[in-house]
């Protein structure tokens, strides 16, 4: 069940509702917008009766039964689209939004040379880790608090958001310094202290899904981050692991359009780490534009021979300029449905 308080309403309020659901024998998770407080009611009940109480008690806006354990990001809970603002620049609304950049941060040569050719083919945003979560411990680690400078300097150059990864609940603070959106990676994605703690981190959360993880687990892990006090959750299919082996991962294309059904929040594509292969990237784009993804994040570096982690996957800046050229009739499409689909709600 989730309930949400009229806008304003007072503590007193507040303070009598928690209690009438403690009552009930419910658990409450409240979440304190600047407008308004949704609680969110946890455990086992009489549903009606504590549904139709509370919609009787001062300061209750509206009550409702949401039967996917997946409460706040649920469908049930909100039926249209939620956008999500990034340093401008809206994922989940009306506007298909290319995301770009190296997979590490190598050095400042590097970066500023990506950020300024994938801003100048189209990107809004850079990606790029300065914290790196690698198989081998001998592997580069990332360029840390140095790549989150240098990343806040592709920013001052080019006006791209920034997307980096966060690794640890310890870092949240000097990583929320520097990024526009923190991504977590499919190796996090159930981390759950670092979920919680992103929750209060007030910046945008970029939830890739685990290699091995279903749908509803990282619907549950997105429900983490909400449910923590963070609303601006953006999902990400990267592939999972199956058999195959001709690709990285195996692209779970239908991923997008069965979390478009059950969630409200933006979905994106990843086809660098989908298919592990540059070659077929441009193929998979396409396919992330027509199944209704809000965006891709692409993989791009200036000498990919050279990348320190990632270059048979990553795009040259030539590769990705004529990627987003291909694109663009793709792309006027998906305009033209959101369009649509944003103008019947
Ligand atoms: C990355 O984005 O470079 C990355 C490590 O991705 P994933 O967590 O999906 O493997
Ligand atoms: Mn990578």
């Amino acid at each position: 069940m989730i309930m949400s308080m009229r806008p304003h309403a007072t503590r007193e309020e507040i303070d009598h509702v928690t209690e009438r659901i403690a009552e009930f024998g419910y658990k409450v998770h409240s979440i304190e917008g600047e407008e308004r407080v949704v609680i969110g009611v946890v455990g086992v009940g009489d549903v009606t009766a504590c549904l139709e109480s509370l919609e009787a008690t001062p300061g209750v806006e509206r009550a409702m039964r949401i039967s996917a354990p997946y409460k706040f990001v649920s469908k049930e809970f909100r039926k249209g689209r939620s956008a999500i603002k990034i340093n401008g620049t809206e994922v989940g609304g009306d506007e298909f939004v290319m995301m770009a950049g190296p997979c590490s941060v190598e050095s400042e040569k590097q970066i500023m040379e990506t950020a300024e050719g994938v801003a100048a083919a189209g990107a809004k945003m850079l990606r790029g880790g300065a914290f790196k979560p690698r198989t081998s411990p001998y592997d580069f680690q990332g360029l840390e608090l140095e790549g989150l400078k240098l990343l806040r300097k592709a920013k001052e150059q080019t006006g791209l958001g920034i997307i980096t990864e966060i690794m640890s609940d310890r870092d949240v603070e000097m990583v929320a310094e520097y990024a526009d959106c923190m991504q977590v990676g499919a190796r996090n994605m159930q981390n759950f202290a670092l979920l919680k703690s992103l929750g209060g981190c007030g910046r945008p959360v970029l939830l890739k899904r685990g290699m091995s993880s279903t749908i509803k687990e990282l619907l549950m892990s997105a429900e983490y981050i909400v449910a923590h006090g963070n609303p601006n959750v953006i999902l990400c299919e990267r592939g999972i692991r199956t058999f195959e082996t001709a690709t990285r991962n195996t692209c779970d294309i239908a991923a997008v359009p069965v979390l478009n059904e059950l969630t409200h929040l933006p979905v994106i594509l990843d086809p660098s780490h989908a298919t592990g292969k540059r070659s077929l990237i441009p193929a998979l784009s396409r396919a992330g534009v027509a199944i209704g993804a809000d965006g891709l994040i692409i993989e791009v570096h200036p000498c990919p021979e050279k990348a320190v982690s990632d270059g048979a996957q990553s795009l040259t800046l030539g590769g990705f300029r004529d990627m987003m050229k291909e694109l663009q009739p793709y792309i006027k499409l998906w305009s033209g449905a959101r369009s649509a689909e944003l103008a019947a709600v």
